[in-house]
């Protein structure tokens, strides 16, 4: 996947797009607008996440081996500890290999249910993302990514505890992290700083920031509630005046704010040499893709730049 980041790309910086397994037909038939569109933009990769129970997991690997398949984009799969024993998480990474997908992002996953409840490991599972780095790794000829957390994460008890955390999965075999979603750049660019100082062969890894453009407000206090993301006041001061103090919010003032804060943090995120831009879609392609027009990214730019 690394390669993509430097290969030819529409607009300031090469982005790429995080998907989610759609739940029934109806879900399913939007997923596929949203890749097509995608796929005009030209993403250097797109990621399919891993869900907690077992017909969301069969859904994803489904489909992400029909992104391999189907279209001419890359596809990265999520991959979770949860719930599953060292033999099955050999099958799942052996039946990845056998659709042709070779980039997964290794996770340990959140407790279903409740993600911000108590991790239980599978008694012949693996205990942390570091594990399932390795283990990936000495299946095969695989190029596997990480999760980072510009705020450092929920459970780490300190943020150099974090640090060391991530530094340790790159120091296992993965090639790159994608972030948690964050508001804040300054965390971003802070979490960057450390991970440089830590340990800088692994800080010259890239470290993708994953934004999202807010259309609803209520969903992503949501979203940052599950999460453990902080709103940065200010950011929820701004989306606050756009929602008004209806019973219900002001939803095309909010999206409207959204895209020009996306647009904003994209930019910021650009000028400080980002090597690509992770935008969660929510299988929706409408909202990233003004962001992206914003950039400079749309189906008629022409390919060519590269970074760095
Ligand atoms: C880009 C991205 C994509 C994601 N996709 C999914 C998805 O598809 N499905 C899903 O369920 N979840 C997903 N998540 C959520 C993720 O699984 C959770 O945030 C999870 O709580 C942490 O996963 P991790 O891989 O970072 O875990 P780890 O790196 O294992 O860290 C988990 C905790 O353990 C601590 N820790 C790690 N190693 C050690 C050690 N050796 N000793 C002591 N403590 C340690 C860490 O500091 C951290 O607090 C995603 C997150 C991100 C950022």
């Amino acid at each position: 996947m690394v390669d993509r980041l430097s290969a030819p790309h529409r607009g300031p910086v090469p982005f790429s797009v995080e998907f989610f397994p759609p739940k029934d037909a109806e879900a399913e038939a939007r997923l596929w607008r949203a890749v097509r569109t995608f796929e005009r933009l030209g993403p250097a990769f797109v990621s399919m996440t891993y869900g907690a129970g077992g017909s969301t997991r069969d859904r994803t690997v489904r489909i992400t081996g029909e992104l391999a398949a189907q279209t001419t984009l890359l596809p990265v799969a999520h991959l979770t500890a949860v719930n599953h024993s060292i033999d099955e998480l050999r099958a799942l990474v052996g039946a990845y290999a056998d659709q042709g997908i070779t980039n997964i992002l290794a996770l340990r996953g959140d407790p279903p249910g409740n993600p911000l409840g108590e991790w239980v490991q599978h008694p012949d599972g693996v205990a942390y993302a570091e594990e399932l780095v390795r283990l990936i790794d000495q299946l095969g000829d695989f190029h596997v990514g990480v999760a980072s957390f510009p705020e450092g994460h929920h459970r780490a008890p300190t943020l150099e505890h974090d640090t060391r955390t991530l530094v340790n999965k790159l120091r296992a075999g993965a090639e790159y992290s994608i972030t948690q979603m964050f508001f804040d750049v300054d965390d971003f660019l802070r979490l960057r700083d450390r991970v440089v100082r830590a340990d800088p062969e692994q800080g010259a890894k890239p470290l993708i920031p994953g934004i999202m453009p807010i259309t609803s407000l209520a969903s992503v206090r949501r979203m940052a509630e599950l999460s453990g993301s902080v709103i940065p006041p200010d950011v929820q001061a701004r989306f606050a005046a756009a929602a008004g103090d209806g019973a219900e919010e002001n939803r095309e003032a909010v999206r409207a704010v959204g895209i020009d804060f996306a647009t904003e943090m994209a930019q910021r995120l650009v000028a400080e040499g980002v090597p690509c831009i992770h935008f969660c879609s929510l299988n929706f392609a409408k909202a990233t893709s003004e962001v992206l027009e914003r950039l400079g990214v749309d189906a008629s730019s022409a390919l060519g730049a590269t970074v760095g």
